[in-house]
């Protein structure tokens, strides 16, 4: 039996689905080698992606979604990050804009997590309405930060669930997607909160704000707060850091 589409009731693809990375990128760049890998460390399970070649696609949608509002989606964050990711060329980030960064990560965020066998973070509700509207759920967080590496185009999907396990504290019984895409020059971060317990999900959700240590290097884009947000941030991540920004929600020790 098939998986449903991650984002409606039609049957997803078998084979083939969604590009973690955008075909327009992948045509830009010379395929050369890919690797990927499920980790595991004590609170989450994280898949991540090292990739070159980037043609790995994740079967988690209908061939409907992923050739109409995703296909639109992608060809918007072409339009006006696609300088950003492959060349870095600075950007000002105002509210449509925003919204276009926010539905992308959100995006890239369920269908990675989707993969997961076990039950999606993000709820089959909350899922439909972002393909109706593009809302992203409530108490979700996503900054965005600037990356160079050795190599001309470097990739990373990267989701983790989070349990911190805080007993005593209002932080008891929520756990936390953390998810970090990396393409080219451009990082984004998504974080958002659930309850662990189905009878607890009517409660107020709560959020964790990093260490005022990362802003220098990573913007809180979402919520959008009406400030034109500048790309990139003075900080760039590299090769030896970025993978501290990635698990920054796993270390207690950063937040
Ligand atoms: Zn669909």
């Amino acid at each position: 039996m098939g998986r449903m589409c991650a984002f409606c009731p039609a049957d997803a693809v078998e084979h083939g689905g969604e590009h973690i990375w955008d075909n327009w990128i992948n045509k830009a760049l010379p395929a050369t080698r890919y690797r990927a890998r499920r980790r595991y460390s004590l609170n989450s399970t994280i898949i991540e992606f090292d990739a070159n070649s980037l043609n790995e696609k994740l079967p988690a949608v209908c061939p409907q979604c992923n050739s109409g509002w995703m296909s639109a989606l992608s060809l918007k964050v072409k339009d006006r990050f696609g300088r950003s990711i492959l060349e870095g060329e600075p950007f000002s980030l105002g509210a449509r804009d925003a919204v276009i960064l926010a539905a992308f990560t959100f995006l890239k965020a369920v269908v990675t997590n989707y993969i997961i066998d076990y039950e999606p973070f993000f709820t089959r509700a909350a899922r439909e309405r972002f393909r109706g509207d593009l809302t992203i759920p409530p108490v979700t967080k996503m900054w965005f930060a600037a990356f160079r590496g050795r190599s001309r185009l470097s990739a990373k999907n990267d989701n983790g669930i989070i349990d911190p396990g805080w007993q005593n504290s209002p932080f008891d019984g929520l756990e936390f997607c953390s998810y970090s895409y990396a393409i080219g020059q451009l990082v984004v971060q998504l974080f958002a909160p659930r309850w662990k317990h189905i009878s607890d999900r009517g409660k107020p959700l709560l959020s964790l704000t990093p260490h005022a240590h990362w802003e220098q290097a990573a913007t809180l884009f979402w919520p959008y707060n009406g400030d034109h947000l500048s790309w990139p941030p003075s900080k760039y991540f590299g090769d030896d850091t970025i993978q501290s920004f990635i698990e920054r929600f796993t270390r207690n020790v950063n937040l």
